[in-house]
């Protein structure tokens, strides 16, 4: 009979994690499908599919291991009950002595757990996940003795302590981050193979789902679902991925075009922070893979690993030492409504339309899409982060708070005050038509400012400029945009003014 109760959340996914090490007759593990998890924003359908799906073939495989598992589908009335609800029955049914769990990387939930231990009258204990390369408290210690952080100091302390791209105790090839090598568009009639990722046909699941009465976004085709949600078919795609995209990743990483969805793009994504697979093991293999393909530039190697073992455990990192005040930072005080166009596509914004309509179809937009193209029009028109948050972190696959709202609150939108950011990625057309080919068919004419067929980026650029110029004049990054606005004679300042409240009264119709 088992005595030790072990809840697993549904982005706790690490067969690796010790727990799993060996069979224990006195350990019951536990998973639920809950609609409180489904239900706090609106979820894309892919993305719960995804979780879902993965969820179940990780019970499968404890259970054809050895492991006694309790798993509770959204098709089960408990579904319907809390974690706190559910956990409760299952102590009281097997009379069990001891409650476990893995700590919890949403705010949300490791209150609602530790709240939930603090009313139990057995023993509790939370775990560490062993997914990430730092642990909560090696975070904290980073975190807690510095004013003001900086990524770059965090990612080489990673990479020093780890030995990951080092030669003797040197960056290797010198330099630490190769990020200005990284910034190409696609050559006008560049043919590519965009990367395919094997289907599945997911059409009972996806029914379970509608049955049960959930409320989504998104679109699918549930017989050909494309995302990976097991453990060995993602390691197969890293492998594949590593042939046939990194050597190309860095250089074009943050291109855009209207015909390739993902580039060179990894969509690793879902299975790292469902921790299926452990930022560790992706960036051993890629450093194996480098290994034996020499040719790859470095600078494609440095850049992803950046993303993996920087940026992501950075973002961990502001999180952990913000919450929960950072999920109501609103720097600009900014108020407007999404436009319903975000939910549809439906925009004269050729960018705006590719960015939307894909991210709908196929719950992934890549990063310069959601930091340049949706957040940057967000954020120039002065939309409140919390109904940013809520459409990036119920649209993505890969979207879970700790890591969605330092992107999207912090350096898309600035609104954390420049925590995350030195500066507001904004950008007027000029950089979208630089690194992507949506201009050339837009309804908007990229170059024009003022006028019926000017692209709204142009004049909201400036307006966005204008209006916040107590909160970033002094900013040394920005204090050459507000020369060049300064020295722009006034009938002119006014015209771009004038155009920009023109377009955001009539956002809908953008
Ligand atoms: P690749 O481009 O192949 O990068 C490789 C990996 O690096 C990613 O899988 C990811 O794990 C990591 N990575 C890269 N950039 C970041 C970053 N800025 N922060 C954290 N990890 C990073 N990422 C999420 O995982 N979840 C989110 O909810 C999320 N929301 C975002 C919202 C906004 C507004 C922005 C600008 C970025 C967001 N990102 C988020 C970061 C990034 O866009 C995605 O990780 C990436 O697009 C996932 O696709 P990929 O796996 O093909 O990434
Ligand atoms: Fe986007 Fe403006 Fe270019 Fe149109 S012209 S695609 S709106 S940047």
């Amino acid at each position: 009979m088992p005595k030790v109760l072990r809840l697993i959340l549904g982005d706790q996914l690490n067969e690796k994690h010790s727990w799993f090490s060996k069979v224990q007759d006195d350990v019951m593990y536990c998973m639920m499908e809950l609609k409180q998890e489904t239900g706090y924003v609106r979820h894309h359908i892919q993305k719960i599919m995804a979780f879902f799906d993965a969820m179940r073939n990780f019970s499968c495989i404890l259970e054809e291991r050895g492991h006694q598992v309790k798993y509770i589908k959204i098709s089960d009335s408990s579904s319907n009950k809390s974690f706190g609800d559910n956990l409760n029955q299952l102590i009281t049914k097997y009379n069990i002595e001891r409650f476990e769990y893995m700590l919890p990387d949403e705010y949300r939930l490791d209150m609602q757990l530790s709240e939930y231990c603090k009313g139990l009258n057995i023993t509790s204990s939370a775990f560490d996940t062993e997914h990430f390369m730092c642990t909560r408290e090696q975070l904290k210690e980073f975190f807690a003795t510095r004013k003001t952080y900086i990524l770059e100091a965090f990612y080489r302390d990673i990479r020093r302590r780890h030995d990951i791209l080092m030669d003797d105790g040197e960056p290797m090839g010198g330099k630490w981050n190769y990020d200005h090598q990284n910034r190409e568009s696609l050559k006008r009639g560049e043919q590519l193979e965009e990367l395919e990722l094997a289907d599945r046909n997911l059409e009972s699941l996806f029914k379970e789902i509608k049955d049960s009465g959930i409320e989504y976004i998104g679109r699918v085709e549930a017989e050909k679902f494309k995302w990976i949600s097991r453990r060995d078919e993602g390691l197969e795609w890293l492998d594949y991925w590593l042939d046939k995209g990194l050597p190309k990743f860095g250089k074009y990483q943050d291109a855009m075009h209207n015909e390739y969805k993902f580039l060179f793009h990894s969509r690793l994504s879902f299975l790292l922070n469902a921790k299926l697979i452990s930022p560790k093991e992706i960036v051993e293999r890629t450093l194996e893979h480098w290994d034996k393909n020499k040719h790859i530039e470095i600078a494609s190697v440095e850049g992803f690993v950046r993303q993996i073992i920087g940026w992501r455990e950075y973002m961990r990192g502001i999180y952990w030492a913000h919450m929960p005040n950072y999920s109501s930072l609103n720097f600009f005080n900014h108020r407007r409504n999404l436009p319903a166009w975000f939910w549809t596509g439906q925009t004269k914004m050729n960018c705006m339309h590719h960015a939307i309509s894909q991210s709908l179809d196929d719950a992934y937009a890549h990063h310069i899409q959601r930091l340049m193209v949706t957040g940057n029009f967000a954020l120039l028109a002065g939309v409140n982060p919390d109904e940013i948050d809520a459409w990036y972190l119920g649209i993505y696959i890969d979207a879970i708070e700790w890591v969605e709202i330092t992107n999207t609150r912090g350096m898309s939108q600035f609104a954390d005050g420049g925590i995350v950011g030195t500066k507001p990625y904004v950008s007027s057309a000029a950089y979208i038509h630089k690194m992507s080919n949506y201009c050339s068919d837009c309804h908007y004419n990229h170059k024009e400012k003022t006028g019926e067929r000017a692209c709204p980026f142009n004049s909201m650029y400036w307006r966005f400029y204008e209006l916040n110029r107590d909160k970033l004049a002094k900013n040394p990054r920005i204090s050459m945009m507000y020369r060049t606005w300064d020295k722009m004679d006034d009938a002119k300042k006014q015209a771009y003014l004038d155009q920009a409240e023109s377009y955001l009264e009539l956002i809908e119709e953008l």
